[in-house]
């Protein structure tokens, strides 16, 4: 660790560990927080309580994330039990949970990685840089926010924005599922590779998972969803070239939706 008297080697220990920006006067002790929180019975009626582990093969919390989401009937019942789920410890140094933008009743639902940190700062997915350029995408194919649902895979933006590991993604990944079958939108658009791999439980790259339809299935809905992979906008920030073939990706899924409109 940098010694206290050089300030400089100081700061660059806390970027390097994720603490990047100031988003409070006084230093805040979220580890203390957490405990506190997993320590006082809460005011609001808890939420429900998820069957012993059945299967061993995945992380404790990721089998309670399993039980929890599929206990919830509606988008809102959803959205309370991810926000009181203490299970993964990205929530530990998040400054918000940000589960969902936009109209669960829309007939697109976007699932992209993991809240950045305006998102974090916000509450709310891609009003950064990215989101930004979503917005864009969107709108050249006459979308907006009121009419198509935007969620990530993981609720809690990983310090740094580092990669989320493999048990953050699988503990995640019920709730993000669970969206999916409450939202049942007519076109899932998959953006970036994580989200990609995750949902269609594939281990290629996003190059080669995008451009094409797959029939995304799961347990909660009647069929399969139309459902297509495409370029992070954050990839395209700095691959600007990559940004046609993410246009024949939206060119793909405007029309979709005007077939099956
Ligand atoms: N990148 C994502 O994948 N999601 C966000 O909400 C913001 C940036």
């Amino acid at each position: 660790m940098a010694s206290a008297q050089r300030p400089l080697d100081l700061l660059a220990w806390y970027i390097e560990a994720g603490a990047d920006e100031a988003i409070g006067r006084e230093p805040r002790n979220r580890f203390a927080d957490a405990a506190a929180r997993r320590e006082t019975p809460s005011a609001s009626p808890p939420p429900p309580k998820p069957p012993p582990p059945s299967n061993p093969a995945r992380p404790p919390a990721a089998q309670s994330a399993q039980a929890i989401a599929a206990a919830c009937a509606t988008v809102d019942e959803l959205v309370a039990a991810i926000a009181a789920f203490d299970g993964c410890t990205l929530k530990e140094t998040a400054t918000n949970t940000v589960i969902y933008d936009g109209n669960p009743r829309g007939r697109v639902l976007f699932v992209g990685e993991a809240p950045g940190s305006e998102e974090d700062r916000r509450g709310v997915p891609f009003v950064g840089p990215a989101g930004r350029l979503l917005d864009r995408m969107l709108a050249a194919i006459g979308l907006d926010r009121a009419g198509v649902c935007i969620s990530n895979m993981l609720f809690w933006r990983p310090p740094g924005n580092r990669s989320p590991t493999a048990d953050e993604i699988a503990t995640c990944l019920p709730f993000a599922r669970r969206l999916i079958e409450l939202v049942k939108p007519d076109v899932l658009v998959l953006v970036g590779g994580i989200s990609a791999k995750a949902m269609f439980g594939r281990s290629e790259g996003i190059t080669r998972l995008r451009g094409v339809w797959h029939n995304y299935r799961s347990p909660g809905l009647d069929g399969p969803i139309d459902a297509i992979a495409t370029f992070h906008p954050a990839y395209l920030l700095r691959s600007p070239i990559q940004k046609r073939d993410a246009w024949r990706d939206l060119l793909a899924i405007k029309a979709r939706l005007a077939d099956t409109g």
